[in-house]
């Protein structure tokens, strides 16, 4: 059993590739060729938002957000201490400074409530994650935004496809982002990214910020870099954004069934109101986590966690001297969660033996 499956949909959408490919390696235009404006129309059309601006990956979607809105050296960003390193590493790149949050005990998602006191005259944004595949309250949040006159940046990495209240997940606020990796939700065979904005002269700046920040060819009114999307990424996602409707479905319908199998054996998703989830992960809390996924490993169930350290207590960050105890919420679930098998292709079988495995596992560690 794989942890995520990219050979079925491999198969699937075989045909339109190779032919989209070997148009591609015949026209050699490998940078910025027609398929990335193709994908760019493409993704702005799916989620409904104004402007997709494709890019190199969700890390440099977060980055040149964070450029777009005019993040500097000395500045605050608000995020959430639970999440993939890239969410806060991007603001600390920049010479600003991550200030955490804790999560919500349901969701993970950042507490809106707890944002408002972390605010300071040095806030220049804030990254809520939309966490395993769940949009975190972003109405909640842009209001508190708002009344500072604050950006939200959401970091949808995980959640891509998603809706909240109706809207598609990164055309919630300012700006949303979206990463390609190969194991997200919607995933290209590489690195890749996107950013996404209602806002005319944000989407510019992105397109510029992307491309040396140039204008037109050798004319560079900003410092950017290069964050371009390939046109072979551009191809692939596109060949794969014609069937995601369909595998969101079949994502919504296995988290689904792994919650019915589950429920009151351990601790399931919570889907808060308003929200679909699109299970970039189908992740669960377990006393004896570690125990747990060995027995799990044992049993040819492979397993992941995400994150075994909150951000705060990373190395990288014991500068802030935030130890032990500053994120309760987020420590308690960095002890506890462990994330399941998940992709569009699971099949029932394996769905029941994976939670078969996990209520003995979990019975085992209780006993023990
Ligand atoms: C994957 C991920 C990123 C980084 O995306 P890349 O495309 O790998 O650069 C950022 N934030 C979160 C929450 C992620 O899961």
């Amino acid at each position: 059993m794989d942890f995520i499956d990219l050979k079925t949909q491999r198969d699937r959408i075989k045909g339109g590739l190779d032919h989209r490919l070997a148009r591609i390696f015949d026209s050699c235009q490998f940078i910025m060729g027609p398929e990335v404006a193709e994908l760019d129309k493409a993704l702005a059309q799916y989620t409904g938002v104004k402007h997709a601006v494709s890019l190199s990956s969700g890390t440099d979607a977060l980055l040149l957000s964070l450029m777009a809105v005019g993040v500097k050296p000395g500045d605050e960003v608000i995020t959430t201490p639970f999440s993939f390193f890239a969410t806060a590493e991007v603001v600390s790149l920049l010479g600003a400074t991550p200030v955490f949050v804790d999560i919500e005990q349901d969701t993970l998602n950042i507490a809106p409530d707890k944002i408002d006191s972390a605010i300071t005259g040095k806030t220049k944004a804030i990254i809520p994650v939309s966490l395993y595949g769940q949009c975190a309250d972003m109405e909640a949040i842009n209001q508190v935004a708002k009344a500072k006159g604050i950006p939200v940046i959401e970091d949808g990495a995980q959640s891509f496809g998603a809706e909240y209240k109706g809207r598609k997940s990164c055309g919630l606020s300012a700006i949303g982002c979206a990463s390609f990796f190969p194991s997200k939700p919607l995933g290209c065979y590489g690195d890749g990214g996107a950013c996404f904005t209602d806002d005319d002269n944000l989407a510019d700046t992105l397109r510029q910020l992307l491309n040396h920040g140039q204008d037109r060819r050798y004319n560079h009114p900003l410092i950017g870099t290069n964050a371009r999307m390939d046109t072979i990424q551009a191809a692939v996602l596109l060949e794969k954004l014609a069937i995601f409707p369909d595998e969101v479905e079949a994502r919504a319908r296995i988290g689904a069934r792994y919650t019915e199998l589950l429920n009151g054996a351990v601790v399931t998703p919570v889907i808060a109101p308003g929200n679909t989830h699109v299970y970039a992960q189908y992740t669960i809390r377990i006393k004896s986590r570690d125990q747990a996924q060995q027995e799990l490993s044992k049993k040819g169930i492979p397993t992941a966690v995400h994150y075994p350290i909150p951000l705060h207590l990373q190395p990288a960050y014991g500068h802030l001297g935030q130890g032990q105890g500053s994120f309760p919420v987020a420590e308690a679930a960095a002890a506890e969660v462990i994330s399941l098998p998940m992709h569009p292709y699971l099949s029932d079988k394996d769905i029941e033996h994976v939670a078969e495995a996990v209520i003995e596992t979990n019975q085992n560690g209780e006993a023990v």
